[in-house]
């Protein structure tokens, strides 16, 4: 048998908080706490309240966004749904986590989270960032393109989870199926 490390003999549990609007969550998200899941033995994803400024509007509440991630979730005991508002370091700071996971599509997604890790290091010195990249089979899924893709009527099945398609449709208003729409009008 292995022989256990310092930490384990300590009792020191890896957890990550693995931040964002997941407005809402697609497989991308999906497919990067599966696999921190691997590495880390408690995940939490941490679902940011809007500003109250309005500055950014999401579309589904925060309440709606975590109740689509529970359900997508509910069998995986180490992945804890849970949301905040204000600051992400203060938020960090209350929880046992030193890790901040973020996911890269992209060349243009570093810059924006490079400026993030370093504010936030800034701000904290205890915390790190740590960045997971893109599976080739996600890298131009982002919650944007699914709404305005929903948005439009096209397809996202696929690309989110079932209920999170579901949602889209009650949302947007749009009928449960394409065919079915067509035979009605003709
Ligand atoms: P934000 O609102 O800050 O852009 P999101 O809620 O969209 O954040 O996403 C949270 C994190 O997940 C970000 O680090 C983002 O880069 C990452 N992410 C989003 N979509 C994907 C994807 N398809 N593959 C990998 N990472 C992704």
């Amino acid at each position: 048998m292995a022989q256990e490390t310092q930490e384990e003999k300590e009792g020191v549990t890896r957890v990550a908080i693995y931040p964002g609007s997941f407005d809402p969550i697609t497989y991308g998200h999906i497919d990067i706490v599966e696999r921190a899941l691997e590495i880390f033995d408690k995940v939490i994803l941490a679902i940011a309240h809007d500003i109250s400024d309005g500055s950014k509007r999401s579309l589904f509440s925060v309440e709606e966004r975590i109740e689509m991630a529970k359900s997508v979730f509910e069998h995986s005991p180490n992945l804890i749904v849970d949301s905040f508002k204000g600051l992400l370091v203060d938020y960090v700071d209350r929880t046992n986590a030193r890790v901040i996971l973020r996911g890269l599509r992209a060349t243009s997604d570093f810059e924006y989270e490079f400026h993030m890790a370093s504010m936030n290091r800034s701000l904290n010195t205890h915390l790190d960032t740590l960045f997971m990249m893109t599976s080739k089979d996600y890298f131009f899924v982002s919650s944007r393109s699914i709404k305005e893709v929903a948005g439009l009527g096209g397809a996202v099945e696929g690309l989110v989870p079932s209920i999170v398609a579901r949602r889209l449709k009650e949302k947007f208003n749009l009928p449960l199926a394409k065919e079915k729409q067509m035979g009605w009008e003709y």
